[in-house]
C-alpha cells in the first residue's frame, strides 16, 4: 500500500521560489567586485534568476548542459546559480584559487558551455582561452560601464544580457535525482574529481544542514558566507539561507580582516563560517586594532581543524560560540557539527573545549562508521583511530564520468580518506587525513593534534606536523611553525609548551621555522608541498 501523500519533487528552484514568496524583502547585501555595497533581496533575485534562466535556454542551454561560474560571493552569483539549476542546467563552481592548468582541465573535463565570470577572472580566462573548446560564450558579471575591452568569445554584460530579457518563463520541471550542480575536489593528488549534486541531494542536504544541533539559523538571522559559493558547494548556504529567509551578506572578493569586520558590524551580521585561515586574518586584525564583535553569536569553522585556541578566543574574548564543522566535497558538503548534546551541554573551561575539538556528530541523513584497513568496524571509545566511513542521500556515489572507479564499499559507504575516532555519544575528531599520518614505531601519532597544540603558542602564527623518515621508528614527526610578526621564539620554548599536553612519544622530534607554510586553494595545509621542501632534512644528530 503506496501513502496518499503528494508527490513534490525536490527540486532547488522551489527554494528561491519560497524564499521570494515568504521572505521576498529579506535583504541580500553585497561588497560588489566594483566596490560599493549592493542591495536587493530574495523576491529581486528570483527575478533576475528566471532570466538567467530563460537567456540560457534561448542560448541553447538543456537539461543536463552544464555551465560553469568563476565568481566571488555576491547577489548576482545567487541570480546565476538559481538560473542555471532553474533551466535544468547544471551550476559548475570554478575554484578560481586553483593552478590555470588545472581550471582549464576542470573547465574541459565538465564541457561547460556557457561561462559567467566576474571582473577579477577575465585577465587569466583570456590566457587559457584557447584551450578551452567547448565555452561557446562569455558572460562578465558586472555592467557596461565596468565591461573591459576583452578577447573572451561572444563577451556580454551580465547586466545588458539580462536587461534584454523580461523573465516571463517556468522553471523546467526537471526529475528531482537531475543534476543540479557540480564542484570539483581540489585534487591534491591526481587530478580533480568532479562531485555531481541532485535537486534532491541538495535540498535535502540544506534541510539537514539548518536543524539546531547543526547550522541551527532562522529567519531573524544574518548570515555571512564567508566560504566562497565555489568551495564544497559553499557549504550550501546559498540554498539554506533562502531556505528559511535569513539575510545574506555576500563579502565579494575581499575576505582580509578588515574588510570582514567591517560587514559583520555593518549589517548586523549573527552567523558566519569559513576556514580556519580566514577566522585567523579576522582575530589577528581585532588584535590590531582592539575592535569587537557585537552582534556575532555563532561562527561556524571547518574545511582543517578548527585550533583549540581559535575557539578559546572567540568565546573568551568576543564572546562568539564555536561550531566546530567537518564535511567534504562529496557530502554535499556538511558531515558533523560540535554543538552539544546532553552529555556535554554542561561542561564549561577545559572541559567544554576538549569537546568543541571534536568535529562533532552527524546529522539525520549521514550515517558514519570507523574500520580497519580490511573493513572491519572499530569501537566507538574515543581512542581507536580508523577509517571514517560515511553514507547518505547527499554522499557521492560515484564521480563525474566514473572517475577513481567504484567508490563504494559493499555495504554502500564512502571512504573519506580521513582517520578518525568516535566516541560514546557519536562525536568523531579527525586525526589525519590518511596519507598525512605519522607512523612512529608501527603506532599512529596525529599531527592534526601537534598542530592544534603548537598554534596554542601565543607567539605562533602557524604550525604544520609532517613525518621525517628515520631510521629507527619508520617516521618521526617535524614541527614546521611560521612565527607571529616581529616574535622571535625559539624551537625548544614550543617544545616545552607542548610538553606533558600529549603522550611523551608524540612529541616532535625537531622544529624548523619558516617564513610561510603552504596552502592548498581551499586553505588547507598542502603536506605534499611541506615534505617536498623537507624531503632531504635531517633530525639533528642524524
Ligand atoms: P578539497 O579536498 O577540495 O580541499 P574539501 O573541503 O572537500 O576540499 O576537503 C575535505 C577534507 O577537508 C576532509 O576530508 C578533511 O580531511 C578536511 N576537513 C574538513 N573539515 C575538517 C575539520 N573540521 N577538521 C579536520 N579536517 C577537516
Amino acid at each position: 500500500m503506496l501513502g496518499l501523500m503528494q508527490d513534490w519533487p525536490l527540486r532547488c528552484h522551489r527554494i528561491i521560489d519560497h524564499a521570494a514568496m515568504f521572505h521576498g524583502r529579506r535583504e541580500i547585501v553585497s561588497r560588489s567586485v566594483e566596490g560599493p555595497i549592493h542591495r536587493t533581496n530574495y523576491a529581486a533575485v528570483r527575478a533576475n534568476a528566471l532570466k538567467v534562466a530563460q537567456g540560457l535556454e534561448a542560448a541553447g542551454i538543456h537539461v543536463g548542459d552544464r555551465v560553469a561560474t568563476l565568481g566571488w560571493n555576491t547577489w548576482r552569483h545567487l541570480e546565476v546559480w538559481y538560473g542555471i539549476l532553474g533551466c535544468g542546467g547544471v551550476y559548475h563552481t570554478v575554484n578560481p584559487r586553483l593552478f590555470p592548468d588545472q581550471i582549464a582541465y576542470i573547465i574541459n573535463h565538465a564541457e561547460d558551455r556557457v561561462l559567467f565570470t566576474d571582473l577579477t577572472f577575465v585577465p587569466l580566462l583570456e590566457k587559457i582561452a584557447d584551450r578551452l573548446p567547448t565555452i561557446e560564450r562569455y558572460i562578465v558579471l558586472s555592467d557596461a560601464a565596468h565591461m573591459p575591452d576583452t578577447s573572451l568569445k561572444g563577451a556580454l554584460a551580465y547586466e545588458d544580457w539580462i536587461a534584454g530579457l523580461d523573465g516571463d518563463y517556468a522553471w523546467k520541471e526537471v526529475d528531482e535525482r537531475a543534476a543540479a550542480g557540480m564542484c570539483y575536489t581540489s585534487g591534491t593528488t591526481g587530478n580533480p574529481k568532479g562531485v555531481v549534486y541532485s535537486h534532491r541531494s541538495n535540498v535535502l542536504h540544506s534541510m539537514a544542514a539548518l536543524q539546531a544541533d547543526m547550522l541551527g539559523l532562522s529567519s531573524n538571522d544574518v548570515v555571512l558566507p564567508v566560504v566562497p559559493m565555489f568551495h564544497a558547494n559553499g557549504w550550501s548556504l546559498a540554498f539554506g539561507a533562502p531556505m528559511i529567509g535569513a539575510k545574506c551578506v555576500m563579502p565579494g572578493a575581499r575576505m582580509d580582516g578588515a574588510s570582514i569586520h567591517e560587514l559583520l558590524e555593518s549589517e548586523g551580521v549573527t552567523c558566519t563560517a569559513a576556514v580556519p585561515t580566514v577566522w585567523l586574518m579576522l582575530l589577528q586584525h581585532l588584535e590590531e586594532t582592539g575592535g569587537s564583535l557585537s552582534t556575532l553569536k555563532k561562527v561556524v569553522i571547518g574545511g582543517s581543524a578548527c585550533p583549540r585556541a581559535m575557539t578559546q578566543t572567540f568565546q573568551d574574548k568576543y564572546g562568539v560560540e564555536v561550531i566546530h564543522a567537518w564535511g567534504m566535497t562529496e557530502m554535499s558538503p556538511l558531515g558533523t557539527m560540535c554543538s552539544l548534546k546532553p552529555a556535554y551541554a554542561g561542561l564549561a573551561g577545559e572541559a567544554r573545549l576538549d569537546i568543541q575539538e571534536k568535529q562533532g556528530h552527524p546529522p539525520f541523513t549521514v550515517e558514519m562508521k570507523i574500520t580497519d584497513d580490511d573493513g572491519n568496524e572499530l569501537p566507538w571509545d574515543d581512542k581507536t583511530f580508523g577509517r571514517l566511513k560515511v553514507r547518505g542521500p547527499a554522499i557521492a556515489a560515484s564521480y563525474f564520468k566514473g572517475e577513481g572507479g567504484e567508490i563504494l564499499d559493499e555495504d554502500g559507504y564512502f571512504d573519506t580518506n580521513d582517520v578518525a575516532t568516535i566516541d560514546a555519544e557519536g562525536y568523531m575528531r579527525i586525526t589525519d587525513r590518511s596519507k598525512d599520518v605519522i607512523k612512529s614505531g608501527g603506532e599512529w601519532i596525529s599531527s592534526i593534534d601537534l598542530e592544534n597544540l603548537a598554534v596554542g603558542h601565543p607567539d605562533v602564527a602557524e604550525a604544520a606536523v609532517i613525518g621525517i623518515a628515520h631510521p629507527k621508528w619508520d617516521e618521526r614527526p617535524l614541527l614546521v611553525v611560521v612565527r607571529k610578526p616581529g616574535r622571535e621564539v625559539e624551537g625548544q620554548a614550543i617544545l616545552d609548551f607542548m610538553r606533558g599536553k600529549v603522550a611523551n612519544w608524540w612529541m616532535p622530534d625537531a622544529v624548523a621555522f619558516v617564513d610561510e607554510i603552504p596552502h592548498t586553494a581551499t586553505g588547507k595545509i598542502q603536506k605534499t608541498t611541506l615534505r617536498e621542501q623537507f624531503s632531504d632534512y635531517k633530525f639533528p644528530g642524524q
